[in-house]
């Protein structure tokens, strides 16, 4: 995908004008357990009207909220959105029964909000970032998906970055396992996280913005920059290593600015 490069100053100026940023968390603001230079001063300006838009499908909102919360920056909860997490809470509008690939605490999250985890005749297959995943568990998802069992897949990433920058096998590579199984086009495949639409319809839902009032703050051209043009927002590729970064774009603010309150 194309993506038009911003200069520093255009892309302070943009962040600075949104009425609502949608921002990015792997990559972005932060990488395996550590805020990334700069997060920590773009959340304290912008925090007002950041919404954190992720396609991390192994913690919950209130993780990230109560990370942040640790070092003393304030995000409510309802501004956070997490792909696993909307994974799992769609599912439940649909089905009652589901075989979930995913790790301890989103089998408990799923548990406790009424659904059913069972490999026995389950209305879908969830897919999330099962960092237990096994050969036995792979076999049981590609046979009920190859016997038309819908799959409600987390994120289509590959990898995302980790601590020093190391890769790290996302969700997108579990999918590849699944339907390097199948006959082409076999799988009943729906993907909730970006680029789809769903985390932004929710997240302009709550910001009350206009898309064009919104601006996307990410480092994946094919999940954040493409998930922002088709909603029909304006979009900021970041990369840490760049003329433009969070870090750098934090710099260019104005000691005094801060975004603007909402709700
Ligand atoms: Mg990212």
């Amino acid at each position: 995908m194309t993506v038009q490069t911003l200069s520093l100053l255009d892309a302070a100026a943009r962040v600075d004008s949104a009425k609502a940023l949608f921002v990015d968390w792997d990559g972005c603001l932060a990488a395996g357990n550590d805020l990334l230079p700069g997060a920590r001063r773009f959340l304290a300006t912008y925090g007002g009207k950041v919404h954190i838009m992720s396609n991390n499908s192994t913690r919950l909102p209130q993780d990230l909220c109560a990370f942040l919360d640790r070092r003393g920056i304030h995000i409510p909860v309802n501004r956070i959105f997490l792909a696993g997490h909307c994974a799992i809470t769609q599912a439940r509008t649909r089905y009652s029964k589901v075989f979930l690939l995913g790790n301890q605490q989103m089998h408990a999250f799923a548990h406790g909000i009424g659904l059913t985890l069972t490999a026995e005749t389950p209305d879908a297959v969830i897919l999330l970032r099962d960092t237990t995943l096994t050969y036995d568990k792979l076999t049981t998802a590609v046979n009920l998906v190859a016997a038309g069992v819908p799959l409600l897949v987390a994120n289509p990433d590959r990898t995302h970055p980790g601590q020093n920058s190391v890769l790290t096998p996302e969700t997108g590579a579990l999918l590849a396992a699944i339907t390097a199984c199948l006959p082409k086009g076999t799988p009943k495949l729906e993907v909730i996280g970006k680029p789809h639409g769903l985390l932004f319809d929710l997240a302009l839902a709550k910001c009350r913005a206009r898309p064009d009032e919104v601006v996307m703050i990410g480092d994946s051209p094919d999940t954040d920059i493409q998930g922002a043009r088709t909603a029909g927002l304006q979009s900021i590729l970041v990369d840490r290593n760049s003329e433009v970064s969070i870090n750098s774009i934090t710099e260019m603010a104005a000691p005094l600015v801060g975004g603007q309150a909402l709700a």
